[in-house]
Parts: C-alpha cells; structure tokens; sequence
C-alpha cells in the first residue's frame, strides 16, 4: 500500500479546480489489520425491515452453526442446451440446505487449491429493479467468488446458501460453514420423511428444499401450514418419473448417453417460488420462477394434482425444452411448450381442459380448431392469430398426430432435429422441416395435412417428400377430433380438373399463345400438331414444334395457335393457356407427356401465372417425370402439381427448356395435355 500511495501522489496534477487531495495528505491509513470485515458478531441491521418482508428471517433464536463440514458433492456431467437444441438446461445451483442470517456475515472454508467455486446466497434470482409495485426488495440476492482458504460472505437480506461450480470438480468436497442455520431441506435417496419432518418442526428458516433427481422446488415453509406433504419422498418420486416419461424419454434422450447432444439434463430443473417473479404469473428459464401462491404450491406438492391439473410447472419447462432452431415454427412460441402436457394427459387417459376449449372454441379461444378447419382451404393461414385464435386452438395439429399417428412422433421429430447437421435458418425451414419429419414418421405425404392447417409448405420440401414415394393421403385427417377420437375418416375429395380434362371444349379454355407449331409440308396446316390438342383432354393427341414446316395460320377452331413466327425458335419454348373469360383459382396443375415416342419428354416446366396475360408470377419449376428418369407408366400418366397454396388466374403459362436427350437446335418438344385443378 505504501507504494501504492507514493505512486498516486507522485503523480497528482493541476486540473484546474481546487479541491483536498484524497490519497494520502489527510493522512488515511490503510485497512490492513482492521478486523471490521471478518468480526462476525457484527451484525449489519440495515436492511432488515425489508428482509423481515422478504425473504423473511430467522429467530435470534435459531442456532447458528460453527465450523461445520458439509460434503458437496462436485461430480456431475454437463451438456449445453444448444447440444440439445432447446431452450434452456438446469444450471449448475448445488444446493447446501444451509441458511444465511440476514446481515450477519458467513464464513466459508474451501480446501486447498480448489478454484472456480462461487457462492449464492438467495435463491430469488428475479431482479425487480425498475418495477412500479414491489412486493420486495429488487435484488436480494448475492453471488461472491470463493477462494480457497477462508471467504467471508453477507447477505443483507440472508437466503439458502448454494455453491456453484464453473465446471464439475469430479469429487465430493468437503466445505466447512460457520455462522450459518440448518434448513430442512428434503433430498430424495438422502434424507427419509420422518427426518424431514423432523428437521421442519425444529427450524424457523423461512424456505425449505425438496430435490428430486430431475426437479427441486424452493417452496415458502409458512404454506405446511395450509398444505402438508404427507411423503416427499413419494412426492419427488413421482415427479421424478413424470419429467422422465414426459420430457426426457418422449425426447428421446436417455440417462448416460454416450453422445452429449442424446443425455438427459444431469441437474435436476429450479422451481423457485417467488412473491414476485419478474414476469407473470409464473416463468421460464433458470430458475423457473412461480409466484408464491397456496394454488401453486397446492399443484406442486399434491400428488393427484402435478398428474393432472398442474399445468404451469410443465408449461414452463416445456418452454426451456421448446425446440426452437429446428420445428417450432411461427405462432407456436405458447403452443409447443404445451405439448408435454398432451404427453401428460395421454398416460393418465384425460383431456386436457385448455385442448377442450381450443378445439371447440370455448373459453375465449375463438375461433376454436373445429371450426378454422371446416373453412375453405383458401381461407385458412396459421399465422394469423385472429384465424386461428391463438394458443389453446394450435394444439389441436399435434394431438391429432399423436392421437392419430402415435406419440412416438415427437420423440423421432426431437431426435432427429438434435441430429440434424444444421439449424433452419428462417420459419419456412422449420415448417419444412415438420413436414418432411411427419411425412417421414407417417410414410405419408402429408402435404394436404399441413396446407388443411393453413401451413405452406415450400415446393423444394414437396419434392424432398415426393422423391421418397410415400403414399398419398387418404383420408381427411385435419378433421379428426381429439377430444372424442372421432372423425378424420373420410376418403379424401380427389382433385378436381377444370373442364372434367377437356377444358378447352368444355370451358372456353384456349391455348392463347405457343411458340410455334410444327404443320404439314411446307408449312400447311396439319391437325395432329395443333395447339388445342393440349386441351382435349386426349391423352393421344400432341402438340408438336416445327423443326421446319413451320405453320403461321389459324387452327380449324379459328384461334391464332401461335406467335406468327414461321420460323423454328430457339429454347425455353412456352405454352400460354386463358381460363375463358374469368379467372379461376386453383390448387395445381398438371401435364401429360406425349404417348408415342419418349425422345423429347421434358424433364421439369416452370409454371407461372398472370391476371392479364402481360405480368407474370413465376410459381416455381418442377420436375417431371420421363421415360429417362422413371419407369414408362410414371412418366407417361397424368402428373400433377400441387402448389403450397392456391392461387387465382386468368392465364397461366409453361416454360421449359430442352429436353435431355435432345440437341437445342433440334427444337424438338411435344407433349399431350396441360391444365389445372382444385380440391
Ligand atoms: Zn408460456
């Protein structure tokens, strides 16, 4: 310090103002040898009105502890929740069941050479700083770095002491406490209920601890008083086995995996409850904060009740568990942390009472499912909340999944999305992703499903989906009703082509523009070339393009069929159909190939659509199949594509490019038929 002193006053400057030089001429000593820090029967009484509030504090009558050693126990294993893939993952909060008295200080003694311990004194981690109604005090909780050797701690509103570790420590440590108060904590495997009950009736501090291997819940002492816990060991036992079944095995992660991403959450979930949480009733995150209220800790300490009515604890860990960077799509931010409590419900063979009143709409969850899912496609889009009210109603996808398909379908989703080798990188990928996972799990194209649920799902997933060859759906499974398993049984309505195929006789459909058309010797006319031949609805019949003779005049029906161009044109060539005199909407399109002679089948169209025949939106190209690429049945039926979403249309128009196997300046195309459809 003397030094430290010399530097400072060999270094003072004129700054301009007058003012008493603080370091050294008053003649301050420094603190060396002063023992007000370390004396601990020095109480600082400061805040004690406001820790009698909260957290409260113990008698002057409870013992205080000396030179007590606690075995810590420092071993345990560790995974990141971006190595899940999820929200957020228990913390590293080693609990001590110990107490620190308001304002007195605490002394702890760490062994020799251990770093990278902190202590925690509080457990309301909530900061309330900035709130206009305060219940308590904003920060009542403090973190100090422990050293090894002796460490003198204070917390001015006292609290449950905690030790937390940067990383494990790989042993169990033996720390030694002084000044502290015995807790009643519960540890399931350690402590017995009578002991526990034992310890409760003989300590006044204000919180006790009932840890599980999975869950812990840091609850108010003054509730025993309203609601025993006739046997915490049942209790955390059966929330033991819940978190496994519900979370941990429906995910797919399993205890001891050898791959981290795969293992279950080593430290079990913080439920504090808090006479404040920083936001609403009850939060996620770490700790999960739950208001302080006898109905809560009712539901978390009531075995009937956390098997069925306890919603919010398994809400707000289903929130740390949502999956976030892979499936959970838009407008599912209160919707797939739920999901758990379907998984719930589904062992104990209930209805949830939130997915009652989603489906039908009661509640005040309007529109209920049942009814968005009775509205023309058209009609329907999830992400609009006022479409499809907004949290209770969007369950209803998922229960008819797992109701309908299994419940092993979250655990193959979950799987594979900690699996995957990327992370969607926009809400399209995550739609896709579902998508492609339940089309997967269900060996079905699922496609009408997810555009039944408003959900669009992108043409490069529809074409992932259909290289896989799943069979189509069958039956209209949105309908399906969750809460009396009913429904969802009626064969699909196929779609539905304009002008029963024949458009072009029956509805006034003409090929309005072509890029030529091959005719007779020297250019006459020849009928079995025609444009309109794509609109007959025969399947036989062709358009073909000139590689000469190319014709210029009008068809027998008495519409231009061509650009005027007499001469052979270059690739992309182009077809232009007009839907007669009003627009249509429809939900795709389709071609058929020519029938005789495969040399010149195309290998993918670009479809675009326009209202006046001048501006054009280009819906997507799509690949086709030909007798190159598949087998001569698939290539020579009807294909058809089905669009994400319909769309409406005075024209629509497609493009191609040269077919393989043929030379551009072959300007070789044919095929049979093109035209559109709806459902
Ligand atoms: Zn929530």
């Amino acid at each position: 310090m003397i030094g430290a002193v010399a530097f400072m006053t060999s270094c003072s400057k004129n700054y301009g103002y007058q003012f008493e030089n603080g370091t050294g001429s008053v003649g301050y000593n420094d603190s060396t040898g002063l023992e007000i820090d370390t004396a601990m029967d020095r109480i600082d009484a400061s805040k004690f009105t406001a820790a009698q509030i909260y957290p409260g504090m113990v008698t002057p009558l409870q013992p205080r502890i000396k030179d007590t050693i606690l075995n810590i126990d420092l071993n345990y294993q560790t995974a990141t929740a971006s190595d899940l893939r999820v929200s957020v993952l228990p913390s590293n909060w080693i609990s001590t069941g110990l107490w620190a008295p308001a304002g007195e200080l605490i002394k702890i003694v760490i062994p020799e050479g251990i770093y990278g311990l902190t202590v925690q004194v509080g457990s309301h981690t909530d900061n309330l700083t900035g709130k206009e109604v305060l219940q308590r005090d904003p920060v009542i909780v403090i973190r100090r770095t422990l050293y090894p050797g002796v460490n003198y701690v204070r917390n001015l509103y006292g609290g449950l002491i905690y030790i937390l570790p940067q990383r494990p420590l790989g042993q169990v440590l033996p720390i030694s406490f002084s000044g502290v108060c015995a807790g009643a904590n519960f540890v399931l495997g350690q402590t017995t209920d009578e002991e526990w009950r034992q310890m409760i009736s003989k300590t006044s501090v204000p919180f006790f601890e009932i840890i599980g291997k999975r869950i812990a819940f840091t609850l108010p002492k003054a509730n025993l008083s309203l609601v025993s816990i006739p046997s915490p060991t049942a209790l955390m036992q059966k929330w033991d086995s819940l978190i496994k079944a519900v979370y941990y095995d429906w995910y797919g992660l399993s205890d001891n995996n050898p791959d981290v991403k795969n293992r279950s959450p080593y430290l079990p979930w913080r439920i504090v409850f808090d006479i404040q949480p920083s936001v609403g009733a009850m939060h996620s995150g770490d700790p999960i904060v739950a208001g302080q209220t006898s109905g809560y800790f009712y539901q978390a300490v009531t075995i009937g009740q956390l098997e069925q009515s306890n919603w919010g604890v398994f809400h707000e860990i289903g929130h740390n568990m949502q999956m976030h960077s892979t499936w959970t799509f838009s407008n599912n931010g209160e919707v797939t942390c739920n999901l758990f409590s379907l998984k719930k419900s589904s062992i104990y063979n209930y209805i949830p009472g939130p997915l009652n009143d989603g489906w039908y709409g009661t509640g005040g969850q309007t529109p209920g499912a049942a009814s968005f899912l009775a509205l023309d496609s058209s009609a329907k889009d999830w992400s609009v909340l006022t479409n499809l009210g907004q949290f209770y109603p969007r369950m209803a996808i998922y229960a008819q999944i797992f109701e309908k398909y299994g419940y092993g379908f979250m655990t193959y989703l979950a799987t594979a999305a900690r699996n995957a080798r990327f992370t969607s990188i926009d809400n399209q990928s995550k739609i896709d992703f579902f998508y492609e996972r339940l089309s997967e799990y269900t060996q079905t194209d699922m496609y009408r499903f997810m555009r039944e649920w408003g959900l669009k799902v992108s043409q490069t997933s529809r074409n992932a989906v259909a290289a896989k060859g799943y069979r189509k759906l069958m039956t209209n499974v949105w309908m399906y009703n969750p809460i009396t398993n009913t429904g969802g049984d009626q064969p699909l309505a196929p779609r539905v082509q304009f002008g029963n195929g024949a458009p072009g006789t029956s509805l006034g459909w003409t090929v309005s523009s072509i890029t030529n058309v091959r005719g007779g010797t020297n250019g006459t006319y020849n009928a079995s070339y025609d444009a309109k031949n794509l609109l007959d609805g025969d399947i036989n019949t062709i358009w073909h393009s000139c590689f000469n003779g190319c014709y210029s005049g009008i068809s027998s029906t008495g519409t231009a069929p061509n650009n005027g161009s007499t001469s052979a044109a270059l690739y992309p060539f182009n077809a232009v159909v007009k839907t007669g005199n009003a627009p249509v909407k429809a939900d795709g399109f389709y071609i058929v190939q020519r029938q005789n002679g495969n040399s010149n089948h195309m290998d993918a169209i670009t479809i675009a659509i326009s209202a006046d025949g001048n501006s054009w939106n280009t819906l997507g190209t799509f690949p086709l199949k030909t007798a190159a690429n598949s087998s001569s049945t698939e290539a020579l039926t009807k294909q058809f594509i089905d669009l994400p979403a319909p769309v409406t249309f005075q024209y629509f128009r497609f493009t191609w490019n040269v077919p393989p196997g043929e030379a551009n300046g072959n300007r070789n195309s044919a095929f049979a038929e093109m035209g559109a459809f709806y459902y």
